[in-house]
């Protein structure tokens, strides 16, 4: 039989998540004897200017009435940045980041300014992005004293400037996209070689909004369901380690009760590595998923004629 395995991505997007989100998520953790791979946002907290996506973006505020977003994000989360000041992530809320290492999780970057890498990477010179990037990972050294040996793009917003930015830190690997396999990115005709392990599940926010999954049972069967084989399931800390923490649970619980492991990705990456020669090279794109505004970046499908 082939072992079932979920490798926990916890992404932390602000700083109301990151205080209150993460000791919740390490209390859930450790009460299952579960380790898992948290990523930080370490720069300003301007979370609140994705309201303005409400106005901006096709079906976005269908999806923020459906999911009753300030419910599930709070106020203060949705308004950051906007009518209040934007914290420093890595200033307000380091103890929160150091007490993930010391529960024995890996920990890793995600970016410095969250929404600005999501919604204008795009548009970012390879300077600025390198220059965003190295702020993250400058953060993340002065907090934990050694410096960062992965990370994962905000927003799943990655391109080949920001896979250059990244290639330079000799990272163990990054989880930057949604879908598939584990690969070595091609992009502009080069290929990187920071291993990238994709996010495979769909996330909370996307599967709440589903009208064939309208109960908490319903969302519990269907992650029952989903974790076949070696699957990377991304929580945030905003949304599992908050209102959403008494759902989280019953699927971490329904997994567990199935026999489910819970490798961190450094472990993943480690299994993977060993067989070098074994991983594909793929070119990335960007798609869009279902219950999810805009578009992220993936290696998947795999284009036979390129890879
Ligand atoms: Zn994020």
């Amino acid at each position: 039989m082939i072992p079932r395995r979920v490798a926990l991505k916890v992404d932390c997007d602000t700083a109301e998540g990151t205080r209150d989100g993460v000791p919740r998520l390490l209390a859930i953790f450790a009460a299952r004897g579960i380790r898992a791979t948290f990523f930080f946002t370490l720069g300003p907290d301007r979370s609140g200017l994705a309201v303005r996506r409400v106005f901006t973006q096709k079906g976005f505020l269908r999806k923020m009435l459906r999911s009753r977003a300030p419910s599930l994000y709070g106020w203060r989360t949705m308004l950051s940045g906007t009518l209040l000041p934007a914290p420093m992530i890595g200033e307000c809320c380091a103890e929160a980041m150091r007490s993930a290492a010391r529960a024995g999780h890996d920990t890793g970057v995600h970016g410095w300014d969250h929404v600005r890498w999501h919604d204008r990477l795009d548009t970012m010179t390879a300077e600025e992005v390198r220059e965003d990037y190295g702020r993250a990972h400058a953060e993340y050294l002065r907090i934990f004293g050694i410096p960062a040996r992965m990370s994962a793009a905000p927003g799943w917003t990655a391109n080949a400037r920001s896979l250059e930015a990244q290639e330079e830190r000799g990272l163990v690997f990054a989880s930057d996209t949604r879908g598939g396999s584990y690969f070595f990115p091609r992009a502009d005709g080069r290929v990187f070689r920071t291993l990238e392990i994709p996010t495979t599940l769909p996330t909370l926010d996307e599967t709440l909004g589903r009208d064939d999954l309208p109960t908490d049972d319903a969302q519990r069967a269907f992650f029952r369901e989903a974790a076949r084989g070696t699957q990377v399931h991304t929580i945030h800390a905003e949304v599992e380690g908050r209102s959403k923490a008494g759902l989280f649970e019953g699927i971490l619980d329904d997994w567990l009760a199935d026999g489910v492991a819970f490798p961190r990705l450094s472990e993943l990456a480690r299994e993977v590595l060993a067989h070098h020669e074994a991983i594909p090279v793929r070119s990335i794109s960007q798609t869009a998923l279902p219950g999810r505004a805009g578009v992220v970046t993936t290696g998947w499908p795999e284009t036979p004629a390129q890879a």
